[in-house]
């Protein structure tokens, strides 16, 4: 697979959207996923206050994010747990290969953590001589094939059955063609890579500041085999994931899976309140807690854009966004995609490389409408647009801006862009006036050619 950027968003969503078989396979997918939560949801009483409940415990959450984060560091340690800080990703890379080399990793078993996905920690690690295994399964396929996740909660959402049984065959020489079989033939490939396992690595979905713990949420038990066989853990958190209390760790668990998967609970649920304490028969003997900032504590300053990170990563709007729907996630160029993950790399990668991001959006207002944190898509959208606008400075855009308030002038300008229109393309060619481009469509289909305004008229004399 070529390697996909976000700078090159554009082209690859114009590329991924003429794929039928990918889009045959999201749709099925994300339908499943809808229908799932949809009848969940109906089902959960009193959903609207449980959903407010959620929103207060994340807004809250980022209002005291600093008192917060140092209180979790006293509690955790108090725990037995060791606290480490990243700036950055290359910071947070350097501390895990470092734990890995002082504890002696060889084998290192992962659960599915977008966190690890976004610093690019295997490579670091496998540079570093460990052996890193996911063992989430859709990130166990990915991994084989070689490819980033394409959703962030069902990385292997993009490939069939199909494809699955032809990578195992390829890539384990094992052979199964239903999906239990092909689960199990992963299961037994994993199991073994639990046992030999020196160090595993999760991420977490939240940590609650009262009492030091990490809570990681998962359907499939690896992340349990992962934190509890080797004998070191280390989670690495980027620092909106805090919480203040347990009870607010416990409204958002009663949102969470039935967002995400439509289940009431998700089978597996584990509280990690510091290593395995004496007279304890399991558990990792040391746990390391890497809290992440990577651009997230600038972004608090923002009173619009830091809404954005009070999300919990449930992945519904994804599946309800008619783009995903449509590109999937690679072609997003980053390992968030869909609505959160285009506003999420927007604000969290360099400006230059996502500047066609929010541009992908039609603004239809799904994902909000999906949204159970209240997240405004849309909103957040038009400000990042803004933002682009506002860096790109094209002074067309300003002179559209300014006559879009003054209706005289604007008719004037539009009579005479009309007379210009068929040289206005040669125009863009000229130096200097390549900003123009942008309000030039040269695709425009012949009826549309009639002024809007004319065409209103019109429509109000048929109706009269
Ligand atoms: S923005 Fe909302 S719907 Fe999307 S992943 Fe986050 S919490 Fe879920």
């Amino acid at each position: 697979m070529k390697e996909m950027t976000t700078r090159d968003f554009r082209n690859q969503s114009a590329e991924a959207s003429h794929n039928a078989t990918l889009r045959a396979v999201l749709t099925h997918a994300t339908g499943y996923f809808m229908g799932k939560r949809a009848a969940s949801l109906d089902a959960f009483p009193g959903r609207d206050e449980h959903f407010a409940r959620a929103r207060a415990a994340r807004l809250n959450a980022l209002s005291r994010l600093p008192e917060l984060l140092e209180e979790l560091e006293r509690n955790a340690t108090a725990a037995g747990t060791q606290v480490h800080w990243a700036a950055d990703a290359a910071e947070a890379r350097a501390l895990i290969t470092g734990i890995a080399q002082a504890v002696g990793a060889r084998v290192i078993v992962k659960g599915k953590s977008m966190v690890t996905e976004e610093i690019a920690l295997n490579p670091a690690l496998e540079a570093a001589g460990a052996e890193v295994w996911e063992t989430d399964l859709g990130e166990f396929i990915v991994q084989l094939a070689k490819e980033p996740p394409s959703h962030i909660i069902a990385p292997a959402i993009h490939k069939s059955r199909q494809d699955v049984a032809e990578l195992f065959a390829e890539k384990l020489n094992l052979h199964g063609q239903s999906i239990p079989e092909l689960t199990l033939l992963a299961r037994q490939a994993l199991r073994e890579k639990f046992l030999a396992a020196d160090m595993g690595i999760t991420g977490a979905n939240m940590a609650v500041a009262q009492t030091g713990s990490v809570i990681l949420v998962e359907n499939e038990g690896n992340i349990r085999m992962s934190t509890t066989c080797p004998p070191v853990h280390v989670a690495l958190m980027s620092l909106e994931k805090v919480v203040a209390t347990l009870e607010d760790a416990a409204d958002l668990l009663r949102v969470l899976p039935r967002s995400a998967t439509g289940q009431k609970m998700s089978s597996y649920v584990s509280v990690l309140t510091g290593p395995r304490k004496q007279g304890e028969t399991d558990g990792a003997r040391e746990m390391h807690l890497v809290i992440l900032d990577n651009g997230r504590s600038g972004l608090l300053a923002d009173p619009v854009l830091r809404e954005a990170l009070a999300c919990f990563r449930c992945g519904a709007c994804l599946n309800s966004c008619p783009v995903y729907q449509t590109i999937g996630g690679h072609a997003y160029g980053s390992v968030y995609s869909g609505p959160i993950g285009t506003l999420l790399s927007s604000l969290l990668l360099p400006p230059d490389q996502t500047r066609d991001l929010p541009y992908g959006c039609t603004l239809c207002g799904a994902c909000a409408r999906t949204c159970p944190l209240g997240i405004n898509h849309p909103k957040l959208m038009l400000a990042l647009r803004q933002r682009v606008a506002g860096e790109r400075a094209n002074p067309f855009a300003a002179a559209h801006s300014m006559l879009a308030r003054h209706p005289l002038a604007y008719r004037f300008a539009a009579t005479a862009a009309r007379a210009l229109d068929p040289h206005l393309e040669l125009l863009t060619r000229l130096p200097g006036m390549s900003g123009l481009a942008e309000f030039v469509d040269s695709r425009q289909p012949p009826e549309l050619k009639k002024p809007f305004s004319a065409r209103g008229r019109a429509a109000k004399k048929e109706q009269k």
